[in-house]
């Protein structure tokens, strides 16, 4: 605490949340301002963790009246560093885990109304309990929030059938910049009154204001499944696959995950434990999950196994005859299951705990996911780069991670070249830079220099009409 001025706002900040709800201790706030990839670490002059969202507007109000920078935050599992303070400005940390309640759940309407703070996980459980799902799916759903799943428009393994973050929500409640409250948990489906403030908010990172609570939908939950892991001869079969099988369930795939073999052999040699789902030799391995609530779906057959899985199986069989698929694990358990997406939820640790790395979040046309790897992967091996790759593919996002490859060492890899020609090709393949993860403080440069100047402008202009004093997590997603 350097002057009188900070502690005249730590006072007013006690007076909205209470004493016990502003840390100020070097040692109570350091967990709050280092992010889940540890590349970021800052300073604040207090984490500030309200339980309404009128608190929440006091707050905001109180900074902006002040110029203090405001940086709402989740579970801290966002991997760009948009939920720590930058370091050149004063800034005051809000965490939502506290607003962690379900309001209400309408079961006519198959919707939910959950604050802001509410973990992932929780909210699964809740819909579970009545028999339905919310199928935003990834492995931080233990400790990610629903807010900072809106406000990075968080996608997963399951947006190939439910889509993003955006998608799923019907409505949001906010505080903007200046403390003012929208309410919009009406849970209306159609609302053509104007500008949607819910998609602008919606991927914002924070910087147009805290989401404080919104309304969601959930679907009736899978009564049978049909997971599998596939060898396929190439990225374009697997979309020829993916296709068939859609045709074939009425777009019953719910996971299309690519995990080629050098990922299973990197997640296999830091996981031992972890079994490799075929024998080698197997290049373009494929995580493909259906489900269907339909009771027809979950029939029994004869041999034991449920209707839609002994259709997968068959249609499989039909396109190994094509060679269109080369071999075919199929979970015949929960357990088997359990295990083979365990090893898909392994890769981001498996990858960070096997060497240093430099993660790349893309996302292409799904005609040109093929081009794009076929072209860049034998590029990468010429700079002795080995791309670690996995990726939901069904909607041609990979998760593009290059790492030395064996017998290199990385202080002698040319990244920042290797960067160039990846964004390089994007650009010609109508591909983005980040798919799924947001641009925080990490990505601010390529944002810069790959945007279309145009946008950049009219999201300049959207920010300062709604935060004229840069107080909503500055230093985020918009380039300076
Ligand atoms: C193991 C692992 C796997 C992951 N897999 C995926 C994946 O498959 N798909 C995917 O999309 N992401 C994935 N992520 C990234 C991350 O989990 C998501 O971005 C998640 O949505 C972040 O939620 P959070 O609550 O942790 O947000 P935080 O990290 O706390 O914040 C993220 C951003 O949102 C803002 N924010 C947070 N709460 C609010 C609020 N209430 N109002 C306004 N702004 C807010 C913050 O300021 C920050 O800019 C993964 C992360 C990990 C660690």
């Amino acid at each position: 605490m350097n002057s009188d001025t900070d502690l005249r706002l730590i006072q007013s900040l006690r007076k909205i949340v209470g004493d016990k709800n502003v840390l100020v201790r070097t040692e109570d706030v350091a967990g709050y301002v280092v992010d889940w990839t540890s590349q970021f670490k800052s300073q604040a002059l207090a984490v500030v963790r309200p339980v309404s969202t009128k608190e929440v507007s006091g707050i905001v109000k109180l900074c902006a009246e002040q110029g203090i920078a405001v940086v709402p935050q989740g579970g801290r599992t966002g991997l760009c560093g948009g939920g720590v303070p930058i370091l050149d400005q004063p800034s005051v940390v809000v965490s939502l885990t506290r607003m962690n309640a379900v309001r209400s759940i309408d079961l006519g309407s198959r919707t939910v109304v959950a604050e802001a703070g509410v973990v992932l996980g929780s909210l699964h459980e809740a819909a579970s309990a009545n028999d339905l799902v919310f199928p935003l799916f990834f492995g931080a759903r233990g400790s990610c929030t629903l807010g900072g799943n809106l406000s990075t428009n968080a996608g997963g393994s399951n947006v190939v059938r439910y889509g993003t973050t955006r998608e799923l929500c019907l409505g949001i409640e906010a505080v903007l910049p200046d403390g003012s409250i929208v309410n919009g948990l009406t849970g209306l489906r159609k609302d053509n009154t104007g500008y949607d403030l819910k998609d602008l908010l919606i991927g914002a990172e924070g910087t147009l204001g805290i989401i404080t609570a919104a309304v969601f939908k959930f679907f009736p939950a899978p009564t049978s499944r049909a997971t599998a892991f596939l060898s396929v001869p190439s990225l374009s079969a697997a979309l020829q696959v993916l296709n068939r099988l859609q045709d074939h369930t009425g777009n019953g795939v719910e996971a299309y995950e690519y995990m080629p073999k050098p990922a299973v052999d990197v997640i296999c040699k830091v996981f031992p434990e972890i079994r490799r789902p075929l024998d080698d030799p197997f290049e373009t391995g494929i995580l493909v999950e259906l489900a269907s609530s339909r009771p027809h779906d979950s029939e029994q057959m004869e041999d034991g196994s449920v209707r839609l899985q002994s259709e997968v199986i068959e249609l499989l069989g039909d396109m190994m005859e094509q060679d269109l698929v080369l071999d075919a694990m199929i979970a015949q358990s929960d357990q088997q299951r359990a295990d083979l997406w365990r090893m898909r939820e392994s890769i981001l640790e498996a990858i960070t705990k096997n060497g240093p790395v430099y993660h790349l979040d893309l996302s292409l046309p799904l005609q040109n996911v093929a081009a794009f790897v076929e072209k860049m992967d034998p590029e990468m091996a010429r700079m002795g780069i080995q791309p670690l790759t996995v990726g939901h593919l069904g909607d041609g996002n990979l998760h593009y991670a290059l790492a030395a490859a064996e017998g290199r060492d990385w202080d002698n890899l040319q990244i920042e070249a290797a960067k160039e020609a990846v964004f390089d090709c994007l650009l010609e393949l109508n591909g983005s830079f980040s798919a799924e993860h947001g641009i925080g403080q990490s990505k601010l440069q390529v944002m810069s220099a790959m945007k279309e100047p145009s946008q950049l402008v009219a999201m300049r202009a959207i920010k300062s009409a709604l935060d004229p004093k840069n107080t909503m997590n500055p230093g985020k997603l918009i380039p300076s």
